[in-house]
């Protein structure tokens, strides 16, 4: 269920519906818009009964949301959302695209350190790099952990870089919350409904990877667990899905973005590193990605990847990475966007 609020009502009354919504045993999700509030009603307790709601004053109407997921509908909420980054004009959802770059693991200081420095002099806003990896070997290189997410902290500071990098689990999460911008979930992990609802707790951004095999619905429905546990700045990331395709890694599905964007007020990324698994694919995939609607990017980056502890294949060089910077800034137009460079930090 969804309470529109009136244009003119005032927060005293947003707060009123909420207490009432509350007392019903249920929970309220104001979410502010451009021209009104809506308040979103979630909770399993069985059948809403509508009750009075309609009578509150300020109330403008009572509907149902016919959608299995509610506050990741953009019936819900008109507007995109846009997440904003305190202290700095870095953005995810704006008018401006969000490119994020880094190495797939952070492997040493001077690793993380030389490929940050590129890829902020490039004009990077956010920088990504695996603290915890989640390999499909056990025998692989497992990240550098704590250690990594310390490295982030000194590049953050640094370089103005905003920090993405993934928790893998319970213990990982509490870790990369306290040290990163922006908590990534991987794509093994969207559907561990445990790890979304604890995300979901947290007052930080979640980026949230597309499952090997989810279709939209489950997609959204991950975004929704974190959602419903309170916490409203969630971005979606395509990063290729199996298929029976063997010419690339995954098979980069970009139909998903309009859909996405019809549906849904979240923005949404593009992995074409791992999306593709081939560095000669990851410019023109990125070049899709925005010409088909996409907030921005995620890439892999490495200054030697044929040494990279992971994910060397689809790394491109800095070098690459500058020209994805050139090519996406002449297509932003065309779509309507900007592509910021360097990242402003207004206060630390
Ligand atoms: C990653 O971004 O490093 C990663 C492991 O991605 P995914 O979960 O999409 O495989
Ligand atoms: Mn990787």
């Amino acid at each position: 269920m969804l309470v529109v609020m009136k244009a003119q009502a005032t927060p005293e009354q947003i707060q009123a519906v909420c207490e009432h919504i509350e007392q019903l045993g249920f929970r309220p999700h104001p979410l502010p818009g451009a021209q009104r509030t809506a308040i979103g009603i979630t909770g399993n307790k069985g059948a809403f009964d509508r009750g009075d709601l309609e009578a509150l004053s300020g109330v403008a109407e009572v509907i149902r949301v016919s959608k299995p997921y509610k506050l990741a509908s953009r019936d819900v909420k008109e507007e995109d959302t846009v997440i904003r980054f305190a202290g700095t004009d870095a953005t995810i959802g704006g008018r401006g695209l969000t490119i994020v770059a880094g190495p797939c693991s952070i492997e040493s200081r001077q690793q993380a350190f030389e490929i940050a420095e590129l890829v902020a002099a490039t004009g990077a806003q956010f920088f990504r790099g695996g603290a915890f990896k989640p390999r499909t070997s056990p025998y692989a290189f497992q990240g550098m952990g704590l250690e990594a997410l310390r490295i982030m902290a000194e590049i953050r500071s640094r370089f103005g870089l905003r920090i993405v990098t993934e928790a893998i689990d319970n213990e990982s999460l509490e870790l990369v919350a306290e040290w990163a911008d922006v908590v990534q979930i991987g794509a093994r992990n969207m559907q561990n409904f445990s790890l979304l609802k604890r995300a979901g707790k947290l007052r930080k951004p979640v980026l949230i990877k597309r499952g090997l095999s989810a279709t939209l619905d489950e997609f959204l429905m991950a975004a929704e667990y974190v959602m419903s546990e309170g916490n409203y700045e969630v971005i979606l990331c395509e990063r290729g899905v199996r298929t029976f395709a063997d010419h690339t890694r995954n098979t980069l599905d970009l139909s998903i973005i309009p859909a996405v964007r019809r549906l849904s007020h979240l923005p949404i990324l593009v992995d074409p590193s791992h999306g593709t698994g081939r560095r000669d694919s990851v410019l023109p995939m990125s070049r899709a990605a925005v010409a088909s609607g996409a907030d921005g990017v995620m890439v892999e980056v490495h200054n030697h990847p044929e040494v990279a502890l992971s994910d060397g294949p689809q790394s491109i060089y800095p070098d690459q990475f500058a020209r994805m910077m050139d090519e996406l800034e002449q297509i932003a137009p065309v779509v309507g966007r900007t592509l910021p460079r360097g990242v402003k930090v207004l206060s630390s």
